[in-house]
């Protein structure tokens, strides 16, 4: 399995995906690539929801932002969850 995180720079925002999830769309997403491209950005796939946290963190690092799970990837976890919850729901 895939993962990915779409990072939304307007109103800064990370938020983590499976990638068969349909918002996600393997990193292609729901809309147009061109509008996708200027709102945010995709980022994955990473082998492993470590990997995929770790880079996520990092770059919410920079945005000033905690990562968010998605609710339909990871329905009932939040920021304050832990990883290992978020790893049991999958
Ligand atoms: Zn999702």
């Amino acid at each position: 399995m895939n993962y990915y995180f779409y990072a939304y720079f307007r109103n800064p925002k990370v938020t983590l995906h499976v990638g068969s999830c349909r918002f996600c769309n393997n990193g292609k997403g729901m809309q147009p690539k061109k509008l996708g491209y200027l709102t945010g950005r995709w980022r994955g796939g990473y082998a492993s929801f470590e990997l995929a946290l770790e880079a996520a963190q990092g770059f919410s690092q920079d945005l000033g932002v905690q990562p968010v799970y998605c609710q339909r990837c990871f329905p009932g976890v939040t920021e304050s969850n832990t990883t290992q919850q978020a790893l049991s729901r999958n």
